[in-house]
């Protein structure tokens, strides 16, 4: 079609092809589907449009409008790409580009969740002047389409209008005239900070990044900003974080407060990633927990960037202690590495190391430094607490040593490992003069998955040793586990142990 409009910045192209039929002399719906896509029963769909490569068609190349660009400039796209494994993100891709409708939007994620699409088109009113006055004529910006979104980032809340998508008029594409401005929507503080997140979000041009990644993202944004409980991550601090910034209000209303159960997205965000989690999901977290210092961008930009090596070769025991521990490599040889020198000397040793972290992990390194900084900390002059405490440490680590390996311990509690220490009444009394040891017994004890997991593991290897063919109730009886004690994390490694 010659003279075909060229979407304008942060236009919709539900909005360009509904202009492109006013420019046209006015058509009717079926005309104008016909005219463009040549098949009178396309959707006139708003946020993942088909058939984006019969609009590119209307363009001449050398204005670089092909599917891609529209796809992602024009639809709101960027909102889910960065959540979709790459795999994915390439086919819905592929369907928006031809004619699978409906097919986008069931790989998108979009039919199964939490979050719901606006039910009719909204406006910026101010937005809308200054479009008249700066181009003549007004269109449909895509922002202001976005689930959950309530205002504009420049202006402030949005006003209803009333075209409603779906509905009798699915294949008419309604131009801004056409439409009657309703009043504005309530809108507040939250959901001004929302707002600026998800408009830093649509300008970014992602491939898609897959669920080990997220999930090792996850494990090491909750490490960093100190949300474990010794070695678990601390859900219910999390889950007061993300309430205390958004509030239960908001969340309700956008549809992903968090629950206490197990199943519960915030959980599972923070566990390896099965299936994908909307962006909402991921703009509440991330804001919450680094309290604003952290924006979707920079989480993106950082999960995008991790690389995962090969990881079906990694046998699941070490996988899962991976996560269960959340440290990563690096973490733990610094670990080791600053248990016999002090920090300073730590560093000299392996400077390489020290960067490494300085750039991933800064403040973690930060905080188990200044445990082991207690050098020049002079409490008592008759007791020599720093001496004391390494050597607390050495008994402690290798009492754990012993005890992980032993099917007979019980669960590694803290109390329970100070009792198996010589000198347990000072240990427990003077906690506070001996940052090492302390440091140790949180990343030694166990939680009930743990306990479990090396239970099962242990096991497990034993079997493997003695060349026993592995069988689910013999592993289970020999682990001392049942299925109605055996925790979610500790039955998914079992279903992967027993998949081996
Ligand atoms: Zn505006």
């Amino acid at each position: 079609m010659l003279g075909f409009p060229i979407p304008y910045s942060e236009e919709l192209l539900y909005s360009t092809i509904a202009r492109s039929g006013v420019h046209d002399g006015d058509v009717s719906p079926k005309q104008l589907l016909e005219k463009v896509f040549n098949n009178r029963r396309v959707i006139a769909t708003v946020d993942l449009p088909s058939h984006v490569q019969a609009v590119a068609n209307q363009y001449p190349d050398s204005l670089g409008m092909d599917a891609k660009t529209l796809i992602y400039r024009h639809t709101l796209w960027p909102i889910y790409a960065p959540f979709l494994p790459p795999d994915r993100s390439d086919k819905v891709i592929k369907w928006m580009s031809g004619s699978s409708q409906g097919a986008a939007h069931l790989a998108s994620g979009i039919v199964a969740s939490r979050v719901k699409t606006k039910g009719r088109l909204y406006v910026c009113v101010e937005c809308l002047k200054e479009q008249r006055i700066k181009y003549g004529e007004c269109f449909w910006e895509r922002f202001w389409q976005i689930p959950i979104v309530n205002t504009c980032p420049k202006h402030g809340p949005l006003n209803k209008t009333t075209i409603v998508i779906d509905g009798e008029h699915r294949h008419t594409f309604t131009v801004i005239e056409d439409a009657e401005v309703l009043g504005k929507v309530n809108a507040t503080n939250v959901d001004k900070l929302f707002s600026h997140q998800v408009s830093q979000l649509m300008q970014v041009i992602s491939q898609g990044i897959s669920p080990t990644q997220w999930t090792v993202f996850y494990e090491q944004f909750a490490s960093n900003l100190g949300y474990l409980n010794g070695l678990r991550i601390d859900h219910s601090r999390i889950y007061d974080s993300v309430i205390r910034f958004w509030g239960k209000g908001w969340l309700q209303k956008a549809g992903i407060l968090p629950s206490y159960i197990e199943t519960s997205w915030l959980k599972a965000l923070f566990r390896k990633h099965r299936k994908s989690f909307s962006f909402a999901e991921h703009i509440v977290v991330i804001t919450a927990l680094s309290n604003g210092r952290f924006s979707i961008c920079e989480a993106i930009d950082k999960a995008s960037s991790i690389v995962i090596k090969s990881e079906n070769n990694i046998p699941p025991k070490k996988r899962d202690l991976n996560t269960l521990n959340m440290l990563s490599p690096d973490q733990i040889d610094w670990e080791v590495l600053i248990e016999a020198v002090p920090p300073k000397a730590a560093r000299l040793l392996n400077k390489a190391l020290y960067a490494r972290l300085y750039r991933n992990h800064y403040d973690w390194l930060m905080h188990i430094n200044s445990l082991f900084h207690a050098e020049k900390v002079v409490v008592n002059n008759r007791v020599d607490w720093p001496q004391r405490d390494r050597q607390i440490a050495q008994n402690l680590r290798r009492v754990c040593k012993n005890l992980s390996e032993d099917l007979k311990a019980p669960r590694l509690s803290r109390t329970f490992l100070i009792h198996q220490l010589e000198n347990r009444a000072t240990v427990e009394k003077n906690l506070h003069r001996l940052p090492r040891s302390s440091h140790l017994l949180a990343l030694y004890s166990e939680s009930t998955d743990e306990y479990q997991a090396r239970r099962l593991t242990r096991t497990y290897l034993d079997i493997l040793k003695n060349k026993k063919h592995i069988k689910r109730w013999s592993l289970l009886r020999a682990a001392g586990l049942s299925d109605e004690r055996m925790t979610d994390i500790v039955s998914k490694l079992l279903e992967e142990i027993l998949s081996e």
